[in-house]
C-alpha cells in the first residue's frame, strides 16, 4: 500500500513541549521561519498512529469560468474568486435523510460565485484585468483540489492579484459588521476595512483565531504559495435584532447543522445579509482588478517571503 499522509492539529503548548523535548526553541524557530534564510529543522521525534480506512479512487473536477479583461496590457493578469462545490455526499447508515445537502456550506458560496460572475459581466466600465470564478472540489477532503490548482494553476499565480474565497454565507439578515477571517496580514484587509466603512459597515477581526479558520478553507492553499487572499464570514451585529442574536444563530448552526444532513434551505432565511456581503466582495475584487498595484502581504506576514521570492520579481508590484 502507498504511504498515507496523516495530518492533524496540536495545541501550541503541546508544540512547544514537543520542540523543547527535541532540543529546539519554538519561539526562536518561529521568529526565524519568516526569513528567507530559514531552513526546515528535522525533529528527532517519532509517533505511531493507527488509522483504519478504506481508500476509493474517483474523479472530480474544478469548474472555472474566465471573463476577459478590457485592457490588452492587463488581460493576462487575474483576480480569482473561489467557492467549493463539494460536500460530504451521503451516509447510508443514517436514519431518514441521508444526504449532506450543504445548503449553507457551501451551496450558498457557489450561488454567490455565480452571481458575482454575472455582475462582473454587467459592470461598466468592465475590469481591466481578467476575472476568474472557480468552484473547487474536494475541499471537505482537506482542500485537496484548491491545493492541486495552486500547484498547477491554469493561469499563473504570479500574475494573479488575489484570491477572494467564499465558504458559507450569513442567511439571517443585514449586519453592521463583517468578520475578516484572513487574520489581517495583507493589504486586502485594509481594502476590506475601507470598503466596509464606505458602505457604513465595520470590519471586525477573526473572533476565533484559535480555531485556525484562516488555514481551513481553500484560500489558504493559494496563500501558502504566496498569493494574498481574503476570506470573510458574515457579521454578528444584526440590524434590528438583539445583541446576542448573531452569536446564537452561529452557535446553533455549528451545533446542529454544520456538516450534518440538516444543512438544508430554511424558508425563514433572510438573504439580505448575503446580498450585502457579496456586494462588498464584488467591490473589493473590482478595485483590485482596476488598481494600480498588486495587493501585498504586510511586513512579517507568514507567506510574504514566498510571494517576494517567487512572484514579485516576475511581475512588478506597480501595474
Ligand atoms: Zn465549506
Amino acid at each position: 500500500m502507498d504511504a498515507v499522509e496523516a495530518r492533524s492539529w496540536i495545541t501550541l503548548d503541546a508544540a512547544k513541549k514537543l520542540l523543547a523535548d527535541c532540543g529546539q526553541d519554538f519561539d526562536a524557530l518561529k521568529k526565524s521561519a519568516i526569513t528567507k534564510e530559514f531552513r526546515p529543522v528535522t525533529l528527532n521525534a517519532k509517533d505511531n498512529i493507527d488509522i483504519k480506512q478504506q481508500l476509493r479512487a474517483f474523479k472530480s473536477h474544478n469548474v472555472i469560468g474566465k471573463l476577459d479583461g478590457s485592457d490588452p496590457k492587463l488581460q493576462d493578469e487575474y483576480v480569482i474568486y473561489t467557492a467549493h462545490w463539494d460536500h460530504l455526499g451521503c451516509n447510508p447508515e443514517l436514519q431518514g435523510d441521508q444526504i449532506f445537502n450543504g445548503a449553507i456550506d457551501n451551496a450558498s458560496g457557489v450561488a454567490s460565485l455565480i452571481q458575482l460572475a454575472a455582475a462582473f459581466t454587467k459592470v461598466n466600465p468592465p475590469t481591466k484585468c481578467s476575472d476568474l470564478f472557480m468552484a473547487t472540489t474536494a475541499e471537505e477532503a482537506g482542500l485537496l483540489v484548491a491545493k492541486f490548482y495552486a500547484e498547477h494553476p491554469l493561469y499563473p499565480l504570479e500574475k494573479t492579484l488575489a484570491d477572494i474565497n467564499i465558504d458559507t454565507v450569513n442567511p439571517w439578515g443585514k449586519t453592521r459588521d463583517i468578520e475578516n477571517l484572513s487574520d489581517n496580514n495583507s493589504t486586502l484587509d485594509d481594502l476590506l476595512a475601507a470598503t466596509a466603512k464606505r458602505n457604513g459597515r465595520v470590519m471586525t477581526p477573526n473572533s476565533q483565531p484559535e480555531k485556525g479558520g484562516s488555514y481551513r478553507a481553500d484560500h489558504s492553499e493559494f496563500s501558502k504559495r504566496g498569493l494574498p487572499a481574503l476570506y470573510t464570514a458574515g457579521g454578528k451585529d444584526f440590524i434590528g435584532k438583539p445583541v446576542d442574536f448573531g452569536q446564537q444563530k452561529k452557535d446553533d448552526y455549528t451545533a446542529h447543522h454544520y456538516d450534518r444532513v440538516s444543512d438544508e434551505i430554511d424558508p425563514s432565511w433572510d438573504l439580505s445579509g448575503v446580498v450585502q456581503d457579496i456586494q462588498l466582495l464584488f467591490e473589493i475584487g473590482y478595485q483590485v482588478a482596476n488598481g494600480d498595484k498588486f495587493p501585498e502581504w504586510k511586513p512579517g506576514a507568514e507567506f510574504k517571503v514566498k510571494r517576494d521570492c517567487n512572484v514579485q520579481k516576475v511581475v512588478p508590484i506597480d501595474r
